[in-house]
């Protein structure tokens, strides 16, 4: 999930609460991803406003007991904020949530398209992919996912497929620790820090020599303003809490459809309030820190659950030229209780490499009747087992293109782009340099008209008691769209077809100026290509538990289904429409 470019304040408006209410601006920085969402948006003040904006419409709904209309659109879309979307109150408790739903009912999905991959068949591309090992970029289980998905494309039927190979930059650590007073703390390096040079394209190894790096710590907390105000970091080991910064309580503030029969997210608190683990404080902390001379870091996972295998993306604007690593919320608590009596220091070790290596993107062209063409996308590399993040998504790329290769050439009035990119979690040089090639350029061999991204099929994870719970209900989710008003159309049609539940939309331009967006879809969307966007975020989205227990299978057809509805009508829209202009 990525960039979300400059932006401003929104007002957002809604029917049964007029007032406007004003949330701050997601403050990032050019095109530094999503994980950009994270900045210094001021979390407290957009729960207050979607809790204000959210809740006090729904309940008045709820009480009303019928199905009502929420004017929830932002007053800043390229299509206006004049049509409101509605929310459906019709039925149906899949997933029996605790507490009374009596509005629920049985909704009845939409037969499943004729043709279409059936479960067990997307899930042993699921399973496939995550048997390839962990597929990072550069690595034998990289080079494996790539060799899948064009073998997978092929045998579907698509007959042109190629590679899209830029350089892109692994990291990897040989030797880590991290000690206080004696005492090895249980640490996990983080990854993409400790670079020799400021500079996105450094390559080489780095180490903190034998005995490794010993200095002071100096505790810095949450990490805001006030925190590190008159704090000494020359020469310092930087320690601090790790927050997650945006819950699904705040994007559902800045949401202009919600899809919650039987009001299963509105009903789930823990859910609504739990921060996703990819827009965090990691790089408005470590900037600073850099800029006042602070020679490591260690950072408490303060918001997660038991594990410190949290593996951070690569935040191309922020260089780390300190070692760092991250430790549990337990464990962190142990090392602040060691460090007075250790003199307030600790000793890091950390040893690897960065080295340059050729993305491996795959891309399969099913013609149509034009140039014109729609882009369906995904991502098959990974840090962990990457069930979720993203064999679901790659996986649900390879139905869609099965089910389209299936059908004669003379329905389809354009053709269709088939991506899975790599370099997804070292800086996203594929993504960017496709963009360029195949959307930007005059000579661009396509005329990409329209975008469909699908990431993270997934089952809700919750901390309870700081363990991670698996329910059997999807993660909260949501569209992020550009476009015109019959992108969301489109979108509120397809997720009431498939019965979507706990599904919201989201006009990426009331959060950024130019439509970027916190998904891979980000930098096409940003150079104006209509864009409809699936994902989730999940708390076990970037660890070792990303295992394929936590894909919502139950959930990986009607979701392929819906981009079947969207791929079909943004087929017969005119590229003006899709548009919006
Ligand atoms: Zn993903």
């Amino acid at each position: 999930m990525p960039v979300l470019k400059s932006s401003r304040p929104v007002g957002v408006r809604r029917m049964a609460q007029p007032a406007v209410f004003h949330v701050p601006a997601w403050q990032t920085e050019g095109d530094e991803r999503a994980r950009g969402m994270a900045g210094t948006v001021c979390s407290r003040a957009l729960v207050l406003g979607a809790l204000l904006g959210l809740f006090l419409p729904v309940t008045a709904w709820s009480a009303a007991g019928q199905a009502s209309t929420r004017g929830a659109t932002a007053g800043m879309g390229s299509d206006g904020g004049a049509a409101p979307a509605t929310l459906p109150l019709r039925s149906a408790v899949a997933h029996p949530s605790p507490g009374p739903a009596p509005l629920a009912r049985r909704a009845a999905a939409a037969p499943i398209p004729a043709g279409l991959s059936t479960t067990d068949e997307i899930m042993t591309d699921v399973r496939a992919l995550v048997d390839l090992g962990p597929r990072r970029s550069g690595t034998p289980g990289g080079d494996r996912a790539a060799e899948f998905m064009k073998r997978r494309l092929t045998e579907s039927g698509i007959p042109q497929v190629w590679e899209h190979n830029v350089p892109t930059y692994q990291w990897e650590e040989t030797r880590s620790k991290v000690s206080v007073g004696g005492q090895t703390i249980d640490a996990f390096a983080s990854e993409h820090s400790f670079f020799g040079a400021a500079d996105p394209t450094w390559t080489g190894s780095f180490s903190t020599g034998a005995g490794g790096r010993t200095a002071k710590v100096v505790d810095v907390g949450d990490g805001g303003t006030l925190d590190m105000l008159g704090k000494d970091l020359r020469g310092k080991i930087v320690m601090f809490n790790l927050r997650f910064q945006i819950p699904m309580l705040a994007m559902g503030a800045v949401s202009e459809h919600l899809y919650d029969p039987g009001l299963s997210l509105l009903n789930d608190p823990r859910g609504l309030l739990q921060g996703n683990p990819y827009i965090t404080n990691y790089t408005s902390v470590l900037r600073e820190a850099r800029r006042r001379g602070a020679v490591g870091f260690v950072g408490v996972l303060t918001d997660y659950f038991e594990s410190n295998r949290y593996r951070n993306e690569y935040y191309r604007r922020l260089q780390v030229t300190m070692p760092g690593f991250w430790v549990t919320r337990d464990e962190g608590r142990r090392m602040r209780s060691l460090l007075p009596k250790a003199g307030r220091t600790a000793t890091l070790e950390l040893e690897g490499r960065r080295y340059a290596t050729p993305t491996r993107t795959v891309i399969g062209y099913l013609p149509g009747k034009s140039r014109e063409t729609i882009m369906v996308q995904s991502h098959h590399d990974s840090v962990g087992p990457g069930a979720v993040e993203d064999a679901s998504g790659s996986a649900s790329v390879i139905a869609l293109a099965k089910y389209y290769a299936a059908q004669p050439a003379a329905e389809r009035e354009r053709g269709l782009l088939f991506v899975t990119f790599d370099s997804h979690f070292t800086g996203y040089q594929s993504h960017q340099a496709f963009v360029k090639q195949y959307i930007v350029a005059e000579e661009r061999p396509f005329d990409i008209v329209a975008n469909a991204t699908v990431e993270h099929i997934a089952l809700q994870g919750v901390i309870r008691g700081g363990k991670l719970v698996m329910t059997n209900r999807p993660e909260p989710r949501a569209f992020f769209r550009t476009g015109g008003n019959v992108v969301r159309q489109t979108l509120v049609e397809a997720i009431r077809k498939r019965d979507l539940r706990r599904t919201i939309i989201i006009n990426a331009r009331t959060v950024s100026e130019d439509g970027s967006m916190p998904t891979d879809a980000s930098y096409g969307s940003a150079m104006g290509v209509p864009t409809a966007s699936f994902v989730s975020g999940p708390i076990y989205l970037y660890d070792d538990m990303d295992t394929i227990d936590k894909v919502d299978q139950a959930q990986l057809r009607p979701v392929t289904a819906a981009f079947v509805d969207i791929v079909d009508r943004f087929d017969v829209t005119t590229a003006r429409a899709l548009k919006g202009r």
